[in-house]
């Protein structure tokens, strides 16, 4: 079996995040941490949930080549720290958890990375729950709904899609995918 560069995308609301998790819980999986110049969340953790580094920092680390792929996304940049994601590559399958457009780039770089897109069972309902999550103001709202649309869009140019309706069918479907490509 080779290790595999696995990068999960997918629009927010999908359940990203907990099939990573499942993902991670069966061993065998390194998750790279991005770097962000976003504030940290409430309950956010620096090292783990994300580095969270000044715009400043975030710029010198993309001149000295520092990042797999990177992008600005929302007023902020997210990148992927290029140094550990090759060092655990000769360990174990790596997973990466980001936007479609930093997705791209990484199949640009590694034609070998699978990238496998997660969907929603029903986009109307996705759109639904995006609209009302939290007390966001209508801007913040419509950004988020077309950047939903802008996702789903890209899915064709995806190795894999895979409907999160069910966690557990989900995750396993998943596994399946890297099990038949870790074997090729
Ligand atoms: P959030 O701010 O909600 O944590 O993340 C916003 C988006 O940025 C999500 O779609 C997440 O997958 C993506 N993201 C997180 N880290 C990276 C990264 O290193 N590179 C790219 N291109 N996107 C990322």
């Amino acid at each position: 079996m080779k290790n595999l560069l696995i990068v999960l995308s997918g629009p927010s609301g999908v359940g990203k995040g907990t099939v990573v998790k499942r993902l991670l819980g069966k061993g065998g999986y390194a998750l790279s941490v991005s770097c962000t110049t976003r504030a940290p969340r409430p309950g956010e953790v620096d090292g783990k949930s994300y580095f969270f580094i000044s715009r400043e920092e975030f710029l010198e680390k993309i001149e000295k080549g520092g990042f797999l792929e990177y992008n600005r996304h929302f007023e902020n940049y997210y990148g992927t720290p290029r140094e550990y994601v090759e060092s655990e590559l000769e360990k174990r399958n790596v997973l990466l958890e980001i936007e479609v457009d930093g997705a791209l780039q990484v199949k640009k770089a590694y034609p070998g990375a699978i990238l496998i897109m997660l969907l929603p069972p029903s986009v109307e309902e996705l759109r639904a729950r995006l609209i009302g999550r939290g007390s966001e103001s209508c801007e913040k709202i419509e950004e988020r709904l077309s950047r939903m649309d802008y996702e789903l869009s890209k899915k064709t140019l995806y190795d894999y899609t895979v409907v999160n309706d069910n966690l557990e069918e989900c995750v396993e479907k998943v596994l399946n995918i890297i099990r038949r490509e870790g074997k090729k």
